[in-house]
């Protein structure tokens, strides 16, 4: 089991646009399951490949229902219906604020091993999947909030002195068993 560092907001690797994934191989596998124990670790439900600064189109998730990790994404369908609930990121430490998303997404993607997946997404796990590939786009869900909420989050991000602070890796002993 292998923990990896958790870029923090402020580091440009966070506002990069990954590369799609082309070479499967046990590399990929093998950094998928160090993403999903730094995830569990830290701990979390959700952690896209720049988050741990690799700019693949990657991400891993748990949504308590499923979990797995996600390669190449592509949402090709949210539905009118949105979704309105707190959100976090492991790249925003401590900041918690309700985010509008779409309630149900589709979303085309691979598996570790190359083969095609549909995901049929709702509620909490669509709005994971919806969090995890605007990492790969370089978005974050501080950008995803109305204006008024957007400066709030910002105010709590500068108290906190969040941004610049280095990367943080998850320490075992911090393992929800
Ligand atoms: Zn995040």
């Amino acid at each position: 089991m292998s923990f990896l560092d958790i870029h923090i907001l402020g580091d440009p690797v966070l506002r990069s646009v990954s590369k799609p994934v082309t070479t499967f191989d046990e590399d990929l596998e093998r950094l998928a399951q160090d993403m999903l124990d730094t995830m569990h670790a830290a701990p979390g439900v959700g952690l896209a490949a720049p988050q741990v600064g690799r700019l693949i189109r990657m991400f891993v998730f748990d949504s308590g229902e499923s979990s797995g990790a996600v390669v190449n994404p592509s949402i090709v369908w949210s539905s009118e219906e949105t979704q309105e609930s707190d959100e976090g990121c492991l790249s925003v430490p401590e900041i918690y604020i309700p985010v509008i998303r779409a309630m149900s997404v589709r979303v085309e993607a691979q598996t570790v091993k190359g083969e095609p997946v549909v995901w049929e997404c709702t509620g909490f796990e669509s709005r994971i999947f919806q969090h995890e590939t605007d990492h790969l786009d370089g978005i974050m869900f501080i950008d995803r909030l109305t204006d008024e909420r957007r400066k709030e989050a910002w105010r709590l991000i500068r108290e906190a002195g969040i941004e610049g602070r280095p990367p943080r890796r998850p320490a075992p002993a911090e393992k929800n068993l």
